[in-house]
């Protein structure tokens, strides 16, 4: 809503002004760059940290330009050296203040725009351009931005209280994406404001630079925060300064019980594990019985798993034919580091047993005493078993198991276990053709010396209609002549034998 310039006028008049040391703290604590600018001629240098003017023994910069040198006067910075009077009109450094102020029940916040610049020898010039004002106190809670464009500029009211992330215009781009709040006046703020129940002195993370006037602006609209705050549900509160509106928290609310939609004896055993809106919605669903043993790490292993939200993941669990807490209680018991990590192995581990043949509705066999353990173990087997299936299939694809010429030979491949061994000879990559093969989508032929008939050579691969695909041997090495006229024979051969098999297919 645009704000009429009269109404915008009063408004800016009743905000009382900025601590006296405001710049001094821009200057010290939010100016990151510093300089010491030098002249040759006349032995001084100027340090842009203290202001302060120094002598400097002749040539002592010299060539020195752009390197950095400790401040002979203050000791405190570390300053980059730059020649009087030379390339430092682009010496300017941006971001943004907020300092808060209050007259009475309201809080001000006044949000900058900074140029600090380093054009004339001294501290920086700080420029500064008021761009927000927040008005905040118990009835009300208000944004107003300032709005330009190149023929017009005036004020906008909004009723959500944050702080845009950046200027919001894309001529400005991200200069000005480091904010700092003013902090030494704050505990007096809060104190003598409406805000004087909010006042966290251990609190440090509630005086987050970015959510500060979020949760301000929110704890002062809904009661709830605060009672949240205090009670020991922060993770909640800054939650929601941070912008979270779970709606598994009943804001409006006037008790614990009414806001986090649960009975008192469910709150006081969740109230030490700080935990979040997400965690409290996985806790409201649970039935009370399931709320009183639930471990919590299970909580927070359903809470952050959002594509298994609760009943997937519940019904994930009771698909094996387990009970759900029981499941639950079991992982929380076993090694390891994540919930999450155990959760997923038991579950691979009892579809594995399952497609094994193995009774999953055994107790020993559900719950082992160590699932990693038998999750290895069943992997393995399970691994094993699909290559025997993977062999038969490969053994009955086979058109010509063995072929002899000019001192050379050739065997079909017949298993996994010999993809792997021809592998681990030669160095490349065929043992993972397994399932390309056993799904009749490329034959394998391993080609050796008739003296050294264990020792791997080559290794041939072909389409099944018998055309060579690739001939590799150590390292993926290239073939030599000799190979090339053998596998030539074999091809020749390899194809009369497809068409004979094709002729004996068609007359079965
Ligand atoms: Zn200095």
């Amino acid at each position: 809503m645009r704000v009429e310039k009269e109404k915008m006028e009063k408004l800016l008049a009743q905000i009382p002004p900025a601590p006296d040391d405001v710049l001094e703290w821009i200057q010290q604590d939010c100016v990151q760059k510093s300089y010491i600018l030098y002249s040759e001629k006349e032995h001084k240098a100027v340090c842009t940290r203290c202001g302060n003017t120094f002598d400097i023994d002749k040539g002592m910069y010299a060539g020195k330009a752009g390197y950095s040198d400790m401040c002979y006067c203050c000791y405190e910075a570390y300053g980059v050296l730059k020649p009087i009077g030379r390339s430092r009109g682009n010496l300017s450094e941006y971001f943004r203040v907020l300092i808060l102020v209050n007259d009475g029940p309201t809080i001000w916040g006044t949000l900058w725009r900074i140029e600090a610049n380093f054009e004339k020898a001294g501290q920086p010039a700080i420029y500064r351009k008021l761009t927000t004002i927040y008005r905040l106190n118990s009835e009300v809670q208000e944004r107003y931005e300032l709005k330009e464009s190149w023929s017009d500029c005036y004020w906008e009211m909004y009723s959500n209280v944050i702080v845009k992330s950046s200027c919001n215009s894309w001529w400005l781009g991200s200069k000005y994406d480091r904010l700092f709040v003013y902090t030494n006046n704050l505990e007096e703020v809060f104190k003598t404001s409406d805000a004087r129940y909010l006042w966290d002195p251990v609190g440090d993370c509630m005086i987050d630079e970015w959510n500060i006037v979020g949760y301000l602006g929110q704890a002062l609209k809904y009661k709830s925060l605060e009672l949240l705050y205090k009670s020991g549900f922060k993770a909640i509160a800054l939650g929601r300064a941070a912008g979270s509106k779970s709606n598994a928290i009943y804001w409006r609310g006037r008790t614990l019980e009414k806001i986090l939609r649960l009975p008192r004896a469910d709150i006081r055993r969740i109230r030490k594990r700080n935990p979040t809106a997400e965690q409290v919605r996985v806790y409201q669903r649970l039935t009370p019985e399931e709320r009183r043993t639930i471990p919590w790490e299970a909580v927070k292993d359903i809470a952050s798993d959002h594509y298994w939200f609760d009943k997937t993941y519940r019904e994930r669990i009771c698909e094996c034919g387990a009970d759900f807490i029981k499941t639950l209680k079991y992982l929380d018991a076993q090694e390891g580091t994540e919930f999450g990590n155990k959760r997923r192995d038991w579950l691979d581990y009892m579809k594995q047993a399952k497609e094994l043949g193995m009774d999953i509705y055994r107790n020993t066999i559900r719950y082992p005493e160590n699932l990693q353990e038998a999750h290895d173990a069943v992997m393995a087997e399970w691994t094993d078993k699909k290559n025997e299936i993977n062999d038969r299939k490969i053994r009955e694809r086979i058109v010509v198991k063995e072929f002899h010429k000019d001192g050379l030979k050739i065997i079909a491949a017949d298993s996994q276990r010999m993809l792997n061994e021809e592998s681990a000879q030669l160095c490349h990559c065929v043992k993972t053709y397994g399932s390309k093969l056993a799904d009749g989508k490329c034959m394998i032929f391993f080609i050796r010396r008739e003296e050294e008939p264990d020792k791997s050579y080559y290794t041939l691969e072909t389409t099944v209609e018998g055309k060579k695909v690739q001939c590799r041997g150590l390292k993926n090495c290239s073939t030599n002549e000799e190979v090339d006229r053998f596998v030539e024979a074999f091809l020749q051969h390899l194809d009369k034998a497809i068409k004979e098999k094709e002729k004996l297919c068609k007359a079965s």
